[in-house]
């Protein structure tokens, strides 16, 4: 292996938001009948593509079978029914990170030594269905059920392509001890990946990505939730516009950047379970910007969505990266 392959000639495409105490409260499950101040409810919503997206099949496909004659086999990218599509729990798994960073909530998802991640509790003390931090209270954790529900979004508008994904260098976790642990050897924070300019290496095999511009439809359930956890829950989706998602194959190439475009809300009346059909409330346009302003506020007054870590997170996950970065296209 030659000298350069050894030593990065990029900055790393990803940096980290330091972890938060986790604070735990009394939770309310989606088996109970809550009155005031709990919502529940669906959110119609549309994934625009700002970059390529990568969800793939798990399997190979005759190019012609996905109408691309020009390449023999590809990766193919995730169909249900023959339509591209992003899974719901591929979503709800890149919304919880972001949920989970910058709220008073516990580390669920790590590979790595549970005794070097800062201010985690001790397996007794960890989440339990009455006593949760925001995230596990939102997103379930152990017997505890979620109390948001993730469609599958399928590709409403667009089309796919063939895209020759570098193939990159990543250093591993235990191999990058200075990049990932501090001094102490205690880990730096959660990582995520800077958005930017797509990098594309053409000697690599294609894969088929979901083209840029694409609209992607998707719809997501939830049941009681306070006011505070829907604006945490709004935060994560980048509905205050100041994040944008990154999910699926290639992220360090730049792939894989979602801007969620709320659609319409729809909140069922408190005493719904009673009523033979349901009241529904329908906020969009105007109505809308402000249910989820309203929302934001409660979670940022109730100290859900946490000032440093959430600054931390916009200077990662911004849009104004797209078309300032540079993305690995080799070792980084
Ligand atoms: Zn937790």
């Amino acid at each position: 292996m030659s000298r350069d392959y050894e030593r990065p000639t990029v900055p790393k495409p990803y940096a980290f938001v330091p972890i938060a105490v986790p604070r735990k409260g009394e939770t309310v499950g989606h088996e109970q009948i809550l009155g005031e101040g709990y919502v529940s409810g669906r959110l119609v919503y549309q994934l625009r593509a700002l970059t390529p997206i990568f969800v793939a099949s798990g399997g190979y496909a005759l190019g012609e079978d996905v109408r691309h004659k020009e390449a023999p086999v590809v990766r193919a990218c995730y169909r249900v029914d023959g339509v591209p599509t992003i899974p719901g729990s591929s979503l709800k798994g890149v919304v919880r990170s972001v949920a989970e960073a910058i709220s008073p909530s516990c580390v669920t998802v790590t590979r790595l030594d549970r005794r070097l991640v800062p201010h985690q509790p001790k397996r007794r003390d960890e989440c339990q269905p009455e006593k949760a931090c925001p995230a596990c209270s939102i997103f379930g954790r152990m017997s505890r059920m979620s109390k948001v529900f993730f469609g599958d979004a399928r590709l409403a508008r667009g089309e796919t392509q063939l895209y020759h994904l570098p193939a990159l260098y990543a250093p591993r976790a235990h191999r990058a001890r200075a990049t990932y642990q501090t001094k102490e050897g205690q880990f730096k924070g959660r990582k995520f990946y800077y958005h930017g300019r797509p990098a594309e290496d053409p000697q690599q095999p294609p894969v088929e990505v979901i083209a840029r511009g694409s609209l992607i439809r998707g719809t997501l359930s939830f049941e009681n939730l306070s006011g505070a956890e829907l604006g945490l829950l709004f935060f994560a989706l980048g509905l205050d516009g100041s994040i944008v998602l990154k999910l699926g194959g290639g992220k360090p190439s730049c792939l894989g950047s979602l801007q969620v475009e709320p659609g319409q809300v729809e909140v069922l009346a408190p005493d719904h379970f009673m009523q033979a059909g349901p009241a529904v409330e329908i906020y969009e346009g105007d109505d809308l910007v402000a249910f989820i302003g309203e929302k934001l506020q409660q979670a940022l007054a109730e100290r859900l969505i946490l000032k440093e870590q959430s600054s931390a997170l916009r200077k990662i996950l911004g849009r104004h990266h797209l078309d300032e970065r540079e993305c690995p296209a080799g070792m980084y």
